[in-house]
């Protein structure tokens, strides 16, 4: 199954973050965003 590349980038205290290039959301782990990506726009992948 093809994924939704996450965007990443860090803030001022080096803390990463994932952002979804769909929505916007924003996730502190790609666990967090592999979910997202999967329940919101899963379908988008079949
Ligand atoms: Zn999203």
């Amino acid at each position: 199954m093809a994924e939704l590349r996450a965007v990443i980038f860090y803030d001022r205290d080096g803390t990463r973050y994932y952002r979804c290039p769909r929505c916007g959301m924003l996730f502190k782990n790609s666990k967090d965003y592999t979910r997202h990506v999967n329940r919101s726009h899963g379908h988008l992948f079949r």
